[in-house]
Parts: C-alpha cells; structure tokens; sequence
C-alpha cells in the first residue's frame, strides 16, 4: 500500500502539471481571437471611413468643376460688358454678372467647408491605419510567442504524459479515474494525510474508526468529505491513539487539532450513513 500512495502522489504531480498546462493551452484561441477582433473592427471601421472618403471626394471634385463653370459664366459676362449698348441690355447683363457672383461664393463656401471635412477624414484615417498597423505587429508578436510557448507546452505534455504511463500500469483503473478527477477539481491535491484525525486536504475531524482503517492501509481510502485519497501519516500514530483513548470519543479528538488547521474548512457533504453515524453520536 505503501507503493501506492507513493506512486500516487508522483502521479499527483505529474497530472497537476499536466491540468495546469491544458488549461494554459486551451485560454490561448480565446486570447489570439480577442486580439485579432481587435484588429477585424478597426479595419471595419477604416473601410467605412475609406467609402466615405470616397464620396466626399467625388463631392470636392464636382463643387471644383462648378465652381469653374460659374468663373467662366461671370467672365464672359463681364467681356460682353464692354459692348452693352441699351440700359436695359446694361441692367439685364449686370444681374447675369452679380448672380453669377452669388453662385461663385456659395460654391466657394460648399468647396471650403467639404474640404476641410475632408481634410479632418483623412487625419482620422492616417492615425486609424497606424493604429491598425501597430495592433498586427502585436498581434503576430502574440502568435509567435504563442507559438513558441505551445511548443514548450507540448513537449513537457509529452514527458509528462511518459511519466504518466510509467506511473499508472499498476494502479487500479477505477482508482486511477477517481484520483484524476479528485486532481482536476481540488486544483491538484489528491491524496492527502491524516494528521492528529484530521484530513489535512479539507481540515475536517474524521471518525476515528475510518481513521484506523486508513491507518491499516488494507485498502485505498477516499476522504468522506472532500473525497482526497488518505493515507495515516507515521510518526502521527502515538499522540492520535492516546489522545483518542483518554478522551471522551471524538471530543478528545478535536482537542488535539490545531485551531489554524480549521481555516478553509468545506462543509461535509459525502457522508455515508455508517459515517453520518459515527459523526452525529459524537
Ligand atoms: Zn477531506
């Protein structure tokens, strides 16, 4: 039996290494799509302003054109000035030329103010695609590390895993299955000692016949409360058993624990009936 809680607490090793690796391994998909989200909006959101820029461009371009037109309207009416005969033809050819005038400003006024729009959306896109740039480099930056650190992971999972199989050929499969389990929810404590009649994995005082058995060792024992392997620590045998037989039953047995050991204590939920016995008469 002794075999096998030392085979057993190898093995404890070995899995919470192996645990904390796969739980290491398996944060990294959701990191990498955090950081490549990132980078998805902000190209998103760079195209929209593109598109708009787009528009606004094409906007520019004709105020531009009309602008010239209206330049072009004004000048002639001013050439034909020269030859105006008639206050009428004078009055008519000078509402051509003030209109004409009226129509240069407003486009100057629309060209000026989409311009300077313009002029804003393409700072906007210049920081935007630095911002876009700097993100990629971070984000390959993070891949290859990543990369790098899955590699490390991977071989040490593989000597682990060699570990693994050197250690487990002789251990019962069903126990084997319970102790991984045991491993992976009590963040890689599964086989624990009995110190003073009390499981040092959940610090609660056990009955001090399952104390004996465990002490026997004829077979693997679970802890009744958190379900850790137990194993009696030696040395411990002669201050338990005094302590257990001068004392009134299981009251004798609290005195011998030490207060601090009752921090982080979990309440008792696997008692079987001959426990919840044993537990309540005392
Ligand atoms: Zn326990």
């Amino acid at each position: 039996m002794q075999e096998v809680f030392e085979k057993l607490q190898q093995l404890q090793e070995v899995l919470a290494e192996r645990y904390e690796i796969e739980r290491h391994l398996s944060a990294i998909p959701k990191q990498l799509s955090t950081q490549s989200d990132v980078v998805a909006r902000l190209r998103k959101s760079y195209g929209e302003k593109e598109h708009a820029h787009a528009g606004l461009s094409e906007i520019v371009s004709r105020l531009r054109i009309d602008l010239g037109d209206a330049q072009i309207v004004r000048e002639s009416a001013e050439r034909r000035m020269e030859a105006v005969k008639t206050q009428r033809e004078f009055e008519a050819l000078e509402k051509e030329i003030n209109d004409a005038a009226l129509e240069e400003d407003r486009l100057r006024h629309e060209l000026r103010k989409h311009d300077q729009e313009l002029q804003a959306l393409n700072e906007a896109m210049q920081s935007e695609l630095e911002l876009i740039q700097d993100q990629e480099q971070e984000l390959n930056d993070v891949e290859r590390s990543v990369q790098k650190e899955s590699e490390k992971d991977e071989q040490r999972l593989r000597e682990l895993l060699i570990e693994e199989q050197r250690l487990t050929p002789d251990l019962d499969v069903s126990l084997l299955h319970k102790f991984e389990s045991i491993i992976k929810n009590k963040l890689g404590l599964g086989i624990v000692g009995i110190r003073s009649g009390v499981c040092s994995g959940c610090h609660i005082v056990l009955p001090a016949n399952f104390v004996n058995e465990v002490r026997m060792a004829h077979k693997v024992e679970f802890c009744p409360y958190c379900s850790r392997v137990l194993y009696f620590e030696n040395g411990d045998v002669d201050e338990f058993f005094t302590g257990y037989i001068d004392a009134d039953e299981m009251g004798g047995l609290i005195d011998l624990v030490d207060e601090d050991d009752f921090e982080e204590e979990e309440p008792p939920t696997l008692i079987d009936d001959e426990m919840a016995g044993d537990y309540e008469d005392n």
